[in-house]
């Protein structure tokens, strides 16, 4: 590879890092074949898989509860695949019809993850913790140690093909400066971890195979750009302005505001009552997304009202007194939730998701709005309801209408161009909107955002997109209403003083960004704000808009 080629993937933590890189060894494939075991120690082979197995699922149970969040979780999750009845009778069905355990495991493995593949979108991203899983239990069964990511002497950027959950959950923020992988996408386990422990990284880098190990690299997960063999001195002075604003983020204590005091309102995005209790930790003063629907993904059957009103009711208690923002279920497409979604769609992401799954079984939305209802009585905060997937003006008057019915707030989404197009029509519909910005670019750009091969398309920063948020920002700012906005795009620190220019009234992200805004805003004034979305405006593409956007915001105060 030539000296400071630059190479790109897909941003994902924000972040430079300076550093040599460490290539984590894959797990050789073990043989597809192996000779039969002969039929008086077929049982014995049985017991052997279900050791290895239970051994296997009982290393990741204690590392999950070694650990807090987001990490535990999919720890658990991994464990749980492990103890999978489904799972375990594919093996034993196989060792029984005379398979060694080593190859009947991974062909039940593999027959699993081509059904996830098949399903898309966020189950897809569940194979790589599958395959982590088989791993394990093979490395078990064949007396190897467990695959692992070796602890280095001195700090690396880490990279690999893809990174399992149950490696990037233990890695130590000190030691592991950056990863860079060539698989997985922005949602992957890799990505979400990454996010918690606050590393830079950059994923779906298809060229990272050109870079070989010990190279000293520089990574910035802002831009998803790394080159090898840069000039020195420029890449100790990024890398040591970077580690500058980390400080100054962690350092950083609320309220919102501009430098010259202009209050700004951050809220978090939040899924269920963990992730609730993290964004209680953070200066978030109240939640401006809960993904109900998230909840929801691993269960087979309508929970209860009650089970439903127990659950929003234990989400909003972090919270006393602060802002809720609830979005009703938005099942489909790349959130397959069972009950909700229709399922073997052609194409689900224009399919029936969100406020369109209204539309098959109305009953849904209703319970649930019922659910939302109860719990809120009990929050003495404000109670904001908003659809997800709204595009009709109809479909906002008769939903909003039944919010404001049940005396709440009521909003939608902007999510889908159209709505965004005729944003002062339904201006006069609603109490509030919100701006999914993940899928507002996803349609306006006609690129799937899951699709990693689609990341240039599927940026923020693409100016057809600003240009829509700031007219929406400008609609609201007629009308008199609030315009949150709770994709991504709230969570990248410039991106985030440019809507505040364009006259957003909040932003919502994930718990782990809000001191990085917050730290933000806190350096800008209110005009450079401004000035920063005017001059976004006329950038005729992404990288322009970044580069007028920092020259408008300056480096820092
Ligand atoms: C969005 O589309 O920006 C959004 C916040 O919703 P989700 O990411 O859950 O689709
Ligand atoms: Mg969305």
């Amino acid at each position: 590879m030539e000296a400071q080629l630059t190479l790109t993937g897909t941003p994902v933590v924000p972040g430079i890092a300076y550093a040599k890189t460490a290539w984590v060894q894959g797990v050789p494939e073990p043989p597809e074949t192996a000779p039969d075991v002969p039929e008086s120690e077929r049982e014995t082979a049985q017991e052997q898989f279900v050791a290895a197995a239970d051994a296997v699922a009982q290393r990741l149970t204690t590392r999950a509860a070694s650990m807090v969040g987001t990490a535990s979780d999919i720890l658990a999750v991994s464990a749980g695949f492990a103890r999978d009845k489904g799972w375990r009778k594919e093996v034993n069905k196989r060792i029984a019809g005379g398979t060694p355990p080593v190859q009947s495991v991974t062909q039940a493995t593999q027959l699993f993850a081509d059904i996830f593949s098949a399903q898309g979108g966020l189950m897809e991203e569940r194979v790589t913790d599958l395959l982590d899983m088989r791993n394990r239990v093979v490395a078990e069964l064949e007396g190897h140690p467990e695959p692992s990511i070796p602890t280095p002497d001195e700090p690396i950027i880490l990279l690999a093909d893809d990174l399992a959950p149950a490696d990037t959950a233990g890695l130590d923020p000190e030691l592991i400066l950056g990863i860079i992988t060539r698989l997985g996408g922005p949602t992957s386990h890799t990505s979400i971890i990454c996010r918690q422990l606050s590393i830079p990284c950059i994923v779906a880098a298809r060229d990272l195979e050109a870079v070989s190990d010990g190279k000293l690299l520089i990574m910035d997960g802002d831009s998803g750009e790394y080159s090898v063999d840069p000039d020195r001195e420029q890449a100790e002075a990024l890398a040591h302005e970077d580690a500058l604003r980390r400080q100054r983020a962690r350092e950083w204590q609320g309220p919102a505001e501009t430098l010259d005091g202009y209050p700004v309102e951050l809220l978090a995005n939040i899924q269920d009552r963990a992730s609730a209790l993290r964004a209680e930790q953070t200066e978030a003063t109240g939640i401006g997304l809960f993904r109900t629907e998230l909840s929801f993904l691993n269960t087979p059957v309508e929970p209860s009202l009650e089970d439903q009103s127990a659950l929003y009711r234990s989400v909003f208690s972090s919270f006393p007194g602060g802002k809720i923002v609830v979005r009703t279920l938005d099942a489909g497409s790349d959130k397959p939730v069972a009950f909700a979604s229709v399922p073997n769609e052609e194409n689900p992401a224009l399919g029936v998701r969100g406020l369109r799954t209204s539309g098959v079984d109305e009953g849904l939305l209703l319970r649930q709005i019922d659910a939302l209802v109860s719990a809120s009585a009990d929050h003495d905060g404000p109670n904001w309801i908003m659809a997800p997937m709204v595009s009709t003006i109809a479909e906002a008057r008769w939903f909003c209408g039944m919010i404001r019915e049940r005396g709440l707030k009521a909003g939608i989404m902007i999510e889908v161009p159209a709505t965004a197009i005729m944003i002062d029509q339904f201006m006069e519909e609603v109490d509030f909107v919100s701006i999914g910005t993940n899928d507002l670019t996803q349609y306006v750009m006609a690129a799937d955002r899951t699709n990693a091969n689609l990341a240039t398309y599927t940026d923020n920063w693409q100016p057809a997109v600003l240009t829509l948020i700031n007219l929406i920002a400008q609609s609201g700012i007629a009308h008199g209403k609030p315009v949150g906005v709770c994709g991504e795009a709230a969570a990248d620190p410039n991106l985030a003083a440019v809507l505040i220019g364009m006259g957003v009234t909040s932003l919502s992200m994930a718990s782990g960004a809000i001191s990085y805004v917050g730290s933000r805003l806190s350096e800008v004034t209110l005009e450079q704000c401004q000035q920063a979305a005017e001059a976004v405006l006329q950038a005729p593409d992404p990288i322009t808009a970044r580069q007028v956007a920092s020259a408008a915001l300056g480096t820092h105060a």
